[in-house]
């Protein structure tokens, strides 16, 4: 097997970067194929704490080529202080990073626009994270996005600035900010990018064909989870690109044919931020439990997650929309250090993911035996081999294949690289 694909299989926040980082290490190339700097990978190398947005999870490894392909959307600002950041920090040394110059590339003005609507009262908020994507995604879909490619072309960039002017000035107006998109400025703005920018740039697309056909391992991570997914998530309050493993192909520019397997990730216990369903959301103490256990904050932004129980049903629908081959379960450890753990196999009156009466969905909860006691967490954590793992942890993990019909691969029992047992062969 030489092309893994690596998606989140809840709603985001599951610890990719983790797992990502974990397998880069036996990767000759990391891409990412969708989102932009709306995600956010924590990684723990040597005990420090990195966290990347937009720069594939694999830029610990030095020799790996990293690559954010043609269906992300590009902050050059805050690309730039990412590469700057994991500069410093040894991490990358700059040469092994490439970006698609069809990718789209996120103004200024596309986050105007993003926080203006969130803040404008008479919409609806999504919980976006302000950074510009929605907008970015919006654009391209209208034909009138901009791309890496039109940087380097300052006649057709200018024709592309003109092409949103209006209508982005006329909704910052409505919208009440003070910000308006100025053509000049942005092009020097441009100008500026396309001198730091250029080295990095090329045809990912048959960059990453080559590296399949030449059989070199290509890992490809996804960015948020699959109840996230623009087509298939809990719409409208999801994200505004392809979280699934399908939209790899069309985010990298290659074909369902070049892909092995796909693996998905989950925590043991379910999270989500932002608006929109989550049916087994857990209020009052045992949320907040679970929320300080698992360090439940977002990586981006801060915000505190919502935390629950796991819920089977959306993770098989998770499992099924991906054709998972994989299931990489993260923060075991987390879950032990409740003091009651519980699962959802089914809602009330036979609702199902998908349905339109999920958002609504009354979870059937099942509390399990085995689990709350204090030494759990510790003999978890410590664990190496599915072997060194508790019963009652071996048989959760158990049922979890079981109702999903798809093999665990690998259980995530600490932040730290080490704190990992690995099941299934990666490539
Ligand atoms: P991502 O966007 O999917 O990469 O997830 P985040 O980085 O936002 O959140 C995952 C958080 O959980 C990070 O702080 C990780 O260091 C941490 N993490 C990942 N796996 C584990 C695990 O197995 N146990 C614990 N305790 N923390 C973990």
């Amino acid at each position: 097997m030489s092309t893994l694909v690596v998606v989140g299989a809840q709603w985001g926040d599951e610890g990719k970067g983790k797992v990502v980082d974990a397998l880069a290490s036996q990767a000759d190339l990391v891409a990412r194929y969708a989102g932009g700097n709306n995600a956010g990978h924590t990684l723990v190398v040597s005990g420090r704490k990195i966290v990347t947005h937009l720069v594939p999870s694999g830029c610990a490894y030095p020799g790996t080529l990293c690559v954010l392909g043609a269906g992300m959307v590009i902050d050059p600002e805050v690309f730039r202080q990412e590469i700057t950041a994991l500069q410093k920090t040894g991490m990358l040394l700059g040469d092994e990073l490439r970006v698609s110059l069809d990718a789209h590339v996120i103004f200024p003005f596309h986050r105007w626009l993003d926080g203006s609507r969130e803040d404008d009262v008479g919409g609806t908020r999504i919980g976006t994270t302000r950074r510009g994507i929605g907008p970015a995604y919006e654009a391209k879909a209208a034909r009138r996005g901009i791309r890496v490619r039109d940087l380097l072309n300052p006649t057709r960039l200018r024709e592309r600035l003109d092409a949103n002017a209006v209508a982005v000035n006329a909704e910052l107006e409505r919208l009440g900010a003070e910000d308006r998109l100025d053509i000049e400025a942005e092009i020097a703005r441009a100008v500026g990018w396309v001198v730091w920018l250029k080295p990095f740039l090329c045809d990912t697309g048959e960059l990453v064909d080559e590296s399949i056909r030449g059989g070199k391992r290509v890992l490809i991570e996804g960015a948020q989870g699959a109840l996230l997914d623009l087509d298939h998530g809990t719409y409208p309050y999801v994200t505004s690109s392809t979280t699934l493993a399908g939209g790899a192909c069309a985010g990298l520019g290659i074909g369902p044919t070049a892909i092995n397997a796909v693996w998905g990730i989950t925590k043991a216990y379910t999270t989500r931020v932002g608006a929109g369903p989550f049916p087994t959301r857990l209020d009052g103490e045992l949320g907040d439990l679970l929320r300080g256990a698992g360090d439940e904050f977002g990586a981006t932004t801060g915000r505190p997650r919502d935390c629950g129980w796991l819920d089977l049903p959306a993770l098989r629908y998770a499992a099924r929309r991906n054709g998972l081959t994989g299931l990489c379960v993260t923060k075991l450890d987390v879950l032990a250090q409740m003091p009651k753990v519980a699962i959802c196999r089914s809602y009330a009156d036979g609702v199902r993911p998908g349905h339109d009466e999920f958002e609504a969905a009354r979870p059937e909860i099942e509390f399990l035996p085995g689990w709350g006691a204090p030494e759990l967490a510790e003999r978890i954590s410590e664990a190496r081999e599915l072997e060194d793992l508790p019963a009652a942890a071996r048989s959760y993990l158990d049922m979890i294949s079981e109702f999903t019909g798809v093999p665990i691969a690998l259980v995530s029992v600490g932040p730290g690289r080490d704190q990992t047992v690995f099941i299934g062969e990666a490539f």
